[in-house]
């Protein structure tokens, strides 16, 4: 598999503003914010979409899921509210080929979305 973006933004050949790391994850501001807080939470194990998950990934998946939440308690809007999401595929509106969980905080959130 060619390296994505994110596999470069691990490996520190392009540069981002990280916000969190582990062993395992990697927690970096989005380019392009779609609200005040925008980070995106991946694993350091390259993961094309959701549809590649094994089971003995139900682990990791989780703790992207626990350090989107402890992020949005340390930046103080996790009581307010805020919304993770997973796109997959090209339906979903997935572009880069290595899962992501988007944190979106720091305004109300629309829903449906488009
Ligand atoms: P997707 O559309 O695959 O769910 O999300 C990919 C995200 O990566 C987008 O929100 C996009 O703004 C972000 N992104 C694309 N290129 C870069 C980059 O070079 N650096 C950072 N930090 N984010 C990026």
């Amino acid at each position: 598999m060619e390296p994505t973006l994110f596999d470069k933004i691990i490996a520190r050949e392009i540069p981002a503003d990280i916000v969190f790391e582990d062993d395992e994850v990697l927690a970096f501001n989005d380019i392009n914010p779609q609200a005040p807080t925008h980070i995106l939470i991946i694993p350091k194990k390259p993961i094309a979409t959701l549809n590649d998950i094994e089971e003995t990934d139900l682990a990791l998946i989780g703790r992207l899921q626990f350090t989107a939440a402890t992020l949005a308690k340390q930046l103080g809007f996790a009581e307010d509210g805020y919304r993770v999401v997973m796109n997959c595929n090209e339906n979903g509106g997935q572009s880069v080929y290595h899962i992501h969980m988007h944190l979106l905080g720091g305004r109300r959130l629309a829903w449906p979305p488009g």
